[in-house]
């Protein structure tokens, strides 16, 4: 449902404001203490900023996270800059040198490392500024017997993968690690895996534990006493067909306390974006056209996937809310109001491209020109990963709600 804050701002905005992303921030602050709240006091709560960078939604979740799990030299720079002295883990395949060094500059405090040679170049970078102590989690492909994720929509894990190291792979790593040989300024931490979104919790519970077990498995069989961090990633499950399905962070909190006991000595650690930040955000925008072809109605909205890439990437229907604009009172036009009634229509934005829909033959009481749109779970994975330069549209507006 639509927060009333939202609703206001999305009908009194005029139609040349429009499209607008309208973010909820007291409603951000809310969802993300019930999380806190739901989840053991000694576990620790990264958001992965690259679901949603913007500064005003960082700074919102500060109060009620560990830290932030960042992926490029560009978020490590945008991030330290949003919530100054907040911790980073800086994760992500392919760092370059430059990118490390930077990082090391600034003082990111933990570095998953996704493969052998970038255990080097983190090594060589901080010999070089003369840094003798980096607090370093190895990225594994932690083996899932093949019924443990179940219908998992991402699967990363235990196949092949572009991402993290392969359990031979880490066995070659450790003699580069302080506490498992090495001399050289590089300390194993821990060990950081994601291996799958879009897990409910009973699902991620399970990928949790087997997390766990292989680092301690790894630490017995090595002695590695400093290995103390678990890091079992992010990707809890949204359900964009349901909105009001939201991931059961109550169950999880009670068995993360459960694994956490199982697993004396270590820190626990999650790093979920999209669960934490999808419901804040609103996409606003209005019924340009509606017209039909073929014998099926279509509604041309203002903006479209270059505002919004997820529908296009997720292969989904947005799920949205309409907001009926009385403008028959207004309606200067000399002719009738394009509108439709009880019929299936789908919702297209502006580019020149069959690729550009939101919603496909969704079923609508009435929508006429003029009426407005809001598209829900728009808080993450939306504005940041679109494409907003194709065909040179006006860019939307932003609103960040917080009273
Ligand atoms: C993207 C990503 C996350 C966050 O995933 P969500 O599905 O947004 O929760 C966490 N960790 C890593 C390594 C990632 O790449």
């Amino acid at each position: 449902m639509i927060t009333s804050a939202v609703h206001t701002l999305a009908t009194e905005l005029t139609g040349d404001d429009l499209p607008a992303y309208v973010y909820d921030l007291p409603a951000l602050r809310a969802h993300a203490r019930a999380v806190r709240d739901a989840l053991p006091p000694g576990l620790e709560l990264y958001y992965a900023a690259k679901a949603n960078p913007a500064p005003p939604v960082l700074r919102t979740l500060a109060p009620h996270v560990t830290g932030y799990e960042v992926a490029s030299g560009g978020e490590v720079e945008h991030v330290r800059a949003a919530v100054p002295g907040a911790p980073l883990a800086f994760g992500g395949p392919g760092k370059t040198e430059g990118e490390l060094r930077r990082a090391l500059t600034l003082g990111v405090e933990r570095f998953h490392v996704e493969s052998e040679q970038e255990l080097r170049l983190l090594a060589g970078v901080a010999e070089d500024a003369r840094i003798d102590a980096v607090d370093v989690l190895l990225r594994v492909n932690v083996p899932l017997a093949s019924d443990e994720l179940g219908g998992a929509a991402l699967a990363m894990g235990g196949r092949p993968s572009p991402f993290g190291l392969d359990p031979e792979a880490v066995q070659r790593c450790l003699p580069l690690l302080s506490g498992a040989g090495s001399r050289g300024p590089l300390r194993l931490r821990g060990i950081h895996a994601h291996l799958a979104s879009g897990l409910d919790a009973p699902a991620q519970l399970t990928v949790a534990a087997a997390i766990a077990d292989w680092a301690r498995k790894l630490s017995e069989r090595h002695g590695l006493d400093d290995l103390t961090e678990v890091n079992v990633g992010g990707g809890m499950g949204v359900d964009y067909a349901h909105p009001d399905r939201r991931f059961d962070w109550a169950a999880y909190g009670k068995g993360m306390a459960d694994l956490a006991l199982r697993h004396p000595g270590r820190t626990l650690r999650i790093e979920p974006g999209r669960a934490l930040t999808v419901y804040c955000g609103w996409y606003v925008t209005e019924v340009l056209d509606i017209k039909h072809s073929g014998g099926e109605a279509f509604a041309v909205l203002r903006g479209g996937t270059h505002h919004i890439r997820t529908p296009a990437t997720k292969q989904h229907d947005q799920p949205f809310q309409l907001l009926p604009m009385d403008t028959t009172a207004t309606w200067t036009r000399p002719w009738a109001r394009p509108a439709v009634r009880e019929e299936p229509v789908t919702l297209v934005g502006q580019l020149c491209t069959p690729k550009d829909v939101l919603a496909r033959r969704v079923q609508v009481p009435e929508l006429r020109a003029g009426d407005r749109v809001a598209f829900a779970m728009a808080g993450a994975y939306a504005w940041n990963i679109s494409h907003h330069d194709f065909l040179m549209h006006p860019r939307p507006g932003f609103h960040y709600l917080d009273t």
